[in-house]
């Protein structure tokens, strides 16, 4: 297994404190991995600055053939890369090799073609005697950093837009789950100039915090925690830095009367524990319609109460663990806090299974009100609350009463229904009779607490570059 980081073209080890890397299926320690010192988070910038001199200086079209390469090198790899991402978060890695690594490779094919193809404005004479044009130019040194439920996914969203923009990256995946990360830094040293990409190991405080505070970085992009992209924003006050924030998600799903209620059942059995709930855009806090509420909540808790998983034949499994024993017992205390309250009956799940692993049971909340905390906050995990509404109009209030602002659903057998209500929805997202589906041509991003970068799509790049006027006296 490849265990070095990526520092300036060479891969070296950490030289700090170990972390254990856990295997969430069994609870086993993989394997320790030192962190990068605060001397080699500074290599790493220093290579990336210098990096940036050349890099910035390509053409899309070189950039393109860069990124076509990496996309292929992971094609032929996928296998051992899902079963690695396997290993690390729990998942069953029949799912994340179809499901994640042909997304993770189209990302980069996509960004390949795309920054070939970048619009704008016309050039022209807008003052009298002058030519004005607008350039998207490179930022600088990005510094990126991965949450750990979909490691290898998240670490292409983010270095695919960056590079292909013409920056260059300091990368640091989440210290849970570091290892496909490492596989690819084999990648990035084979196929990149030396700099372009460079991958640090280590805690948030500690090594995320040396790069989020270095002057030579001109972004910091994150995907985490609300709390975290707070440490994030403060620290680039201090020099000014651009930010790209994906902070987290509380998807309300709007189930109205008319809505097919088979396909909804099939739909969110999948969409609201698939990666066992880990997901920002997890369809989890459901609000049904009052005549079909009771039919709903039967039917989805037996249909949830099927959902398999902690099979030693993973090819069986739906969903996996949760990544560690902090995240499950972080759930679990969650829905002991709403079980508490008269008016909520737990209708699947509810418990931690027994055996090995950080496993808890797929878990539908339902009779949950709109103050409860199970309503309001984000769990992260494979629980689903079920809150029964009468009028339209208080279901859409109500979806909208939440500090996050990523993702939600409308599901109708009324398009046109479906439509107007969408565009009432405070989300960056919003699916009409589906859940969850993503495309690299579309962005990924929020709104509110859940932060503004846009992951994906041509909104990516643009963030990951700065619009520039020229102007040309005559
Ligand atoms: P986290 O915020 O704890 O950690 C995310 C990353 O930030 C890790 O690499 C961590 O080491 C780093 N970090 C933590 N403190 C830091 C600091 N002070 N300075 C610099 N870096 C620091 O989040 P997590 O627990 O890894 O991930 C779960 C969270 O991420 C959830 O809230 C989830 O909703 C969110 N998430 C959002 C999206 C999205 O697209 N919006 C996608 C996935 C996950």
């Amino acid at each position: 297994m490849q265990t070095q980081m990526l520092i300036g073209g060479a891969l070296v080890s950490g030289t700090e404190t170990e972390e254990p890397i856990l295997n969430p299926r069994t609870g086993e320690i993989i394997l320790t991995l030192p962190e990068a010192s605060i001397a080699q988070v500074e290599t790493a910038v220093a290579a990336a600055q210098k990096a940036f001199e050349t890099w910035s200086r390509t053409t899309p079209a070189q950039r393109s053939g860069y990124l076509l390469k990496i996309a292929d090198r992971i094609e032929a790899k996928a296998a051992e890369f899902a079963s690695l991402e396997a290993l690390n978060c729990g998942k069953p890695g029949h799912l994340a090799l179809a499901d994640e690594l042909p997304a993770i490779i189209d990302c980069y094919r996509f960004f390949a073609g795309a920054v070939r193809n970048m619009s704008g404005p016309v050039a022209g004479e807008y003052l009298a005697g002058h030519t004005s044009m607008i350039r998207r130019d490179p930022i600088g040194v990005v510094a990126s950093i991965a949450p750990w439920n979909y490691p290898l996914m998240m670490m292409a969203w983010k270095i695919a837009p960056a590079i292909a923009a013409g920056n260059t990256v300091v990368f640091k995946p989440s210290e849970q789950t570091p290892l496909t990360a490492l596989k690819m830094a084999e990648i990035f040293a084979e196929i990149l100039p030396e700099g372009v990409v460079n991958i640090v190991l280590g805690r948030g405080d500690t090594v995320g915090a040396a790069l989020i505070d270095h002057p030579a970085i001109a972004m910091i992009s994150i995907t985490g925690d609300i709390a975290t992209g707070r440490k994030i924003m403060e620290a680039a006050t201090k020099t000014i830095k651009r930010t790209h924030l994906e902070l987290g998600g509380k998807a309300p799903v709007i189930l109205l009367d008319d809505a097919d209620i088979e396909a909804a059942i099939a739909g969110l059995r999948a969409f609201g524990y698939y990666n066992a709930g880990q997901d920002c855009t997890a369809a989890c806090r459901i609000y049904a319609h009052a005549s079909v509420y009771d039919r709903f909540v039967a039917d989805f808790s037996a249909a949830v109460s099927t959902i398999s998983y902690g099979n030693s034949d993973d090819s069986l499994n739906e969903m996996g663990p949760l990544i560690s024993p902090r995240q499950r017992d972080r759930v679990a205390s969650f829905v002991a806090r709403a079980r508490e309250a008269n008016h909520i009956e737990i209708t699947a799940g509810g418990e931690i299974p027994d055996g090995p692993g950080f496993f808890y049971k797929p878990t539908v909340i339902a009779g949950a009100q709109q103050t409860d905390e199970i309503v309001q906050r984000e769990v992260f995990g494979p629980v689903v609350s079920v809150t029964r509404f009468d009028e339209t109009e208080t279901a859409v209030k109500w979806a909208n009463d939440s500090n996050y602002g990523l993702a939600s659903s409308i599901w109708t057998k009324d398009v046109s229904k479906g439509l107007a209500l969408s565009s009432r929805l405070q989300y960056g997202c919003t699916w009409v009779n589906t859940h969850f589906m993503l495309t690299n041509e579309m962005p990924h991003g929020g709104m509110k607490h859940s932060g503004y970068g846009k992951d994906m799509s041509v909104y990516a790049l643009e963030d990951y570059s700065i619009v520039r006027h020229v102007m040309i006296a005559h």
